[in-house]
């Protein structure tokens, strides 16, 4: 390890409202192309923005969850430079005046907590969306859809703390999560609610300077973020072996090839002229205001994550699972208060339920299986009804088909045996069959009952109280 990576993030988020940042149009998403426009959002010459008052104290709400000061001034500035996805010649932002600064999240990586600089969040507009006619069948042509055109959004750009891809992925989950939390955004990444660009550099170990680095553009997944990352670093550890220089340039990531690619480089970088916004007036924020919004921030994460390991006394990282979503740790909750054994429940979703969930691309908010139906099944297990293992068939199959577990277990009759007579004859068939094997076990191989406990379960159909079959065999066995 020569080298040591150096990342900062600025990720762009959709700020949830039901109207744009300076006109009332809709801001939904997937509407017919240029259905959400009007004068304002198209640019036309005249007309007067005013911001959402709404989007303001959600980006608020956004700063103060992340630990940013709220600046008591704050303004718009015009951001000029031309491309047909932006009808006035400039996109409205923040530049010298944002609306929060210095703030930090904190990450968890493999037990260990790190802080992570915020250096500041700034509103500004999204700009509109082009199509290209190769994608419509008719090569050669473009559109422009302006729904998207005026579209509020945070910016919230990181300091160069990251030291790795595995970092800079735990960073945005963790972003996401606090804007999930605060219901400012949905973090929609197919939708491009998310929106990544990671700034990376490597220098030799020990050096205190940062090192020359490039910008990729445009990450739309947590994994293409962290595959980009492991491609830049390593691309950019040849120049240096090599003796030569990197150039800082923006590169964009070929997601089918796992590569990144020059877009542009810095000589070709815009001056975008910033100046004030003479159209809107400067944002003045009391502190009386600062606490009212503060009033509104629920538990987040991090808090959530502390409170599930010390009062349910489950494993940090279980806590960490399932407090990664608020849908889950509300299903979790819901669970736990039926059912006095948050380890077992931890286990059932973090194993099967997640599981079934992932391989139907579904969400908890999508579960079948509800929290009392799930409380349901693990309370057959705990009155010794059913196995665990057996109650791994019935979980499967509530999902499948929304069925209480005593029905399945009762039409299936998976009633577990804790007959002792009844085992007590499986037990003695199964030593009848395998008298070698009951030797070899007389004779100290302990690792042969695990076996003939197998056949035994088996011979059950699985039905048997797995205890007892222990109990019982081990008994039979030293006579
Ligand atoms: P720009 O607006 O040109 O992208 P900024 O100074 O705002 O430049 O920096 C953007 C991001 O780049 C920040 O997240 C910052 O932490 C990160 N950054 C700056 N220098 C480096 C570097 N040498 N290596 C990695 N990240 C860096
Ligand atoms: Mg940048
Ligand atoms: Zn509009």
């Amino acid at each position: 390890m020569k080298y040591e990576t150096v990342i900062g993030l600025e990720v762009h988020v959709q700020i949830k409202t039901k109207t744009k940042i300076f006109c009332s149009c809709s801001t939904e998403f997937g509407k017919p192309p240029n259905e959400n426009t009007c004068p304002i959002c198209l640019g036309m010459p005249g007309v007067l923005p005013v911001l959402n008052k709404r989007f303001l104290e959600s980006s608020m709400k956004a700063c103060l969850a992340t630990h940013c000061t709220i600046e008591p001034m704050n303004r718009f500035a015009r951001k000029n430079y031309f491309y047909p996805d932006l009808p006035k010649g400039y996109q409205i932002s923040q530049m010298a005046l944002p609306l929060g600064v210095k703030g930090y999240i904190n990450i968890n990586l493999d037990g260990t907590r790190k802080r992570i600089g915020l250096t500041r969040i700034h509103m500004e507009e999204d700009a509109g969306k082009l199509i290209h006619g190769e994608n419509l069948g008719s090569p050669g042509k473009s559109y422009v859809d302006f729904n998207r055109t005026g579209v509020p959004l945070c910016e919230v750009v990181s300091e160069p703390d990251m030291r790795s891809p595995e970092e800079a992925r735990a960073y945005l989950g963790e972003l996401k999560a606090i804007l999930e939390y605060t219901e400012v955004s949905d973090c929609n990444m197919e939708e491009g609610s998310l929106r990544c660009d990671a700034n990376v550099s490597i220098r030799p170990v020990g050096q205190k300077e940062l090192g020359t680095r490039t910008e990729l553009k445009n990450l739309n997944s947590f994994k293409f973020v962290q595959k980009a990352i492991e491609y830049e670093v390593e691309r950019q550890t040849k120049i240096l072996d090599q003796g030569e220089s990197v150039k800082q340039e923006t590169r964009l990531y070929d997601s089918d090839r796992g590569e990144t690619f020059p877009m542009r480089s810095k000589e070709e970088a815009h001056d975008y002229r910033y100046f004030p916004d003479p159209d809107l007036v400067p944002i003045v924020i009391d502190d009386a205001w600062v606490e009212e919004i503060r009033k509104t921030i629920p538990e987040l994460p991090e808090q959530k994550r502390e409170r599930f390991a010390s009062s349910y006394e489950i494993p940090e990282y279980d806590a960490g699972v399932l407090t990664s979503s608020k849908p889950l740790a509300d299903y979790f909750e819901q669970c736990a208060a039926l059912l006095p054994q948050p380890k077992i429940i931890s286990n059932w979703i973090m194993g099967d339920l997640l599981r079934e969930l992932k391989k139907d691309g579904k969400d908890i908010t999508e579960c079948p299986v509800s929290p009392s139906a799930l409380v349901d099944l693990l309370k057959l297990i705990d009155s010794g009804t059913i196995s665990g293992n057996i109650a791994k068939g019935v979980f499967e199959e509530m999902y499948q088909t929304q069925k209480p577990a005593n029905q399945i277990v009762e039409e299936k009759g998976l009633t577990q045996i804790t007959d002792s007579s009844a085992i007590e004859k499986i037990v003695d068939e199964v030593i009848q069959a395998n008298p070698s094997q009951v030797e070899e076990l007389k004779g100290g191989k302990d690792k042969v009952l695990g076996f003939l406990v197998g056949l035994i379960m088996k011979a059950s159909k699985g039905k048997a109280n797995p205890g007892m079959v222990n109990k019982l065999l081990k008994e039979k066995i030293k006579q």
